[in-house]
């Protein structure tokens, strides 16, 4: 560990077997003047092979990581591995203990934070841990595999995703691979640097930007979402993790990891996304997975108590596979209700 950081970690990354700590991280508050804050981390280590960081938990709200990883941690033996496993089941721990996207400590979205900073201030500590995993543990891994999902606030059908860092991207075809590999219903390619559902401001912020940063293969996933978990999502987690790690060489793949072919998507830009135009309450009119043509009804925003006034009809910009809806009724003028894939290319 070269890069200096105001994280210390009690374990030792070159040791074998499996360790069970807490990343300490200083934070002095009015409730604790020489506290830390203790984000979870193992190291499971057998023989030789590549290194690979698994994450979850970088959104609070996201569970199917957090849960795969915590049990990926008390169940896997060592044995079964060739190679070392980092594993953070709770990235930003202070928003999946809030059961948040965000940090409550400052706001904070790690995904939105990389390359963060080295002497980040102790009000604000995601920036603290997102300059840790880039700038201390991806630098020893050769592949990461971070597991998302749509939160509270969208709902996806299950998906792998790789970013495509441009036309030039030495690591695309790996990537590639490990999608395919990876096993979820929907694989899909992202292009370019930030979230096209921001809709501007692409930044390179993200986990998957600093994977490429450091030459690690990454990819990530949208797994489920809406604020839960389902027998469903959480076999596609838990198959797509023994798949990623096979896909590596870092131990075999079982015979229960079977999965489906991954139908390939692309989401590519601004009108692959649907956003509310007004606040109200929304009612959709596609089910999530449906194909859609260009042009057709996405859903009504209802004034409730106005029920007199004209209910705002919303439509996809595109043709598309709708694979993320929002689940929650109550919208605001801006959120977003839904986003398209389009078959991938090559
Ligand atoms: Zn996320």
């Amino acid at each position: 560990m070269s890069a200096q950081s105001r994280i210390a970690c009690p374990l030792d990354f070159d040791k074998a077997g499996r360790q069970v700590g807490h990343l300490r991280l200083p934070h002095s508050s009015n409730t604790s003047a020489y506290g830390w804050i203790g984000i979870p981390i193992a190291v499971i280590q057998n023989g030789s092979g590549p290194t690979v960081y698994l994450g979850g938990g970088n959104h609070g709200d996201e569970y199917e990581g957090q849960i795969s990883l915590v049990r990926l941690i008390q169940e896997l033996d060592p044995a079964r591995i060739q190679g070392r496993l980092i594993i953070m089941p709770a990235t930003n721990l202070p928003a999946a203990m809030n059961h948040s996207r965000c940090s409550p400590i400052d706001g904070g979205n790690l995904n939105r934070s990389f390359p963060g900073e080295a002497n980040a201030p102790d009000n604000r500590p995601t920036a603290a841990i997102a300059h840790y995993v880039e700038e201390v543990l991806l630098p020893m891994c050769d592949a990461m595999l971070d597991m998302h999902s749509g939160g509270k606030t969208l709902d996806y059908v299950p998906s792998g995703l790789i970013r495509r860092d441009g036309p030039d991207d030495p690591l695309f075809a790996r990537k590639l691979e490990a999608l395919k590999a990876y096993g979820a219903p929907i694989g899909y390619v992202v292009e370019g640097g930030g979230m096209p559902a921001a809709g501007g401001g692409i930044a390179a912020a993200t986990i998957t930007c600093a994977a490429d940063r450091k030459g690690v293969l990454g990819m990530g996933t949208e797994l489920g979402g809406a604020g839960t978990v389902t027998l469903d999502t959480l076999g596609v987690a838990r198959r797509g993790i023994e798949n990623f790690l096979a896909f590596m060489g870092v131990m075999e793949k079982p015979a229960t990891a079977d999965s489906p072919k991954s139908r390939l998507l692309k989401v590519a830009g601004p009108d692959y996304y649907v956003h509310a135009p007004c606040r109200g309450a929304f009612e959709p009119a596609f089910r999530l997975g449906d194909e859609v043509a260009a042009g057709q009804v996405c859903g009504w925003i209802h004034q409730i108590d106005e029920p007199d006034q004209p209910s705002r009809e919303v439509r996809f910009e595109r043709a598309g596979v709708a694979f993320c809806k929002r689940p929650i009724t109550a919208v605001e003028m801006g959120d977003c209700l839904a986003h398209l894939g389009t078959d991938w290319q090559g």
